[in-house]
């Protein structure tokens, strides 16, 4: 599904260049679920922001579903990333005078869907996350759990082969961070494919591999016995 080869990312500030990313390798298969750890600075966001086509590398390859990745003009990007990716955040990112159905209906919204239909499926998208009976609640009527779930489902109502995730559960408390988790873990074994940046251990160990990064480079990438759910937090 992912596919990159050597990757590059620095920053310019003025003169000054800072090189985040020195040479990423690695690859994800369809119906993994991975998480990206490392300290805070260490590269996640911006090699997440690369994979979701919100940046690009400097150098490197990056093959999506067989697609290359690289100077695409930003309709044809905006469109790969519509069909093939969803995001989810950890502030959530919902749009605050929109309801949980209207903000979950948003990407079928861009994608031209027509009101009954996007009605429709925002809905099944909504009950997938236990939250039918929230549908005509603003955000700011919605715990945070709740909110995550809201842009889950959002992240869902594309339909899209990847989910990328930046520390889903980073505003979370820790029984609504695994609660959030469980339910990733749900999505992920009915067949998404999904990648997660955190830097918390307990999350990371819910995926079923962890890459950790340090100093722009993958200093290891397992496999882990995955933990299915936290009793008595
Ligand atoms: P992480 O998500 O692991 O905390 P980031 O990918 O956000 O790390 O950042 C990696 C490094 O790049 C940090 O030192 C950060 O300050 C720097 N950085 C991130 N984005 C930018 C940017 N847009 N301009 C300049 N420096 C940046
Ligand atoms: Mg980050």
């Amino acid at each position: 599904m992912i596919e990159i080869k050597d990757l590059h990312k620095s920053y310019q500030m003025g003169s000054n260049s800072l090189h985040v990313l020195k040479g990423i390798n690695f690859n994800v298969s369809e119906g993994e679920l991975v998480s990206i750890m490392g300290s805070s600075g260490s590269g996640k966001s911006t090699l997440l922001n690369i994979l979701g086509m919100l940046d690009e590398a400097d150098e490197g390859s990056y093959t999506l579903d067989g697609l290359p990745i690289r100077n695409l003009n930003e309709k044809i990007a905006a469109r790969y990333r519509n069909k093939f990716l969803g995001f989810i955040f950890q502030s959530f990112n919902l749009i605050t005078y929109k309801n949980a159905l209207d903000n979950v209906g948003m990407p079928l919204y861009y994608q031209g869907i027509k009101r009954k239909e996007r009605m429709e499926k925002s809905m099944h998208y909504l009950e997938k996350v236990g939250l039918a009976d929230w549908a005509t609640h603003l955000p700011n009527e919605l715990s945070g759990g709740q909110k995550q779930r809201v842009a889950i489902a959002r992240a869902l109502a594309s339909e899209p082969k990847v989910l990328l995730a930046d520390e889903p559960t980073g505003a979370l408390d820790t029984k609504t961070s695994y609660e959030v988790m469980e339910l990733i873990q749900g999505i992920n074994e009915e067949g998404k494919t999904i990648l997660i940046v955190t830097h918390e251990d307990d999350i990371a160990h819910m995926s079923k591999r962890i890459v950790n990064l340090k100093d722009g480079v993958i200093i290891d990438d397992t496999t882990v016995v995955q933990v299915k759910a936290k009793a008595n937090v």
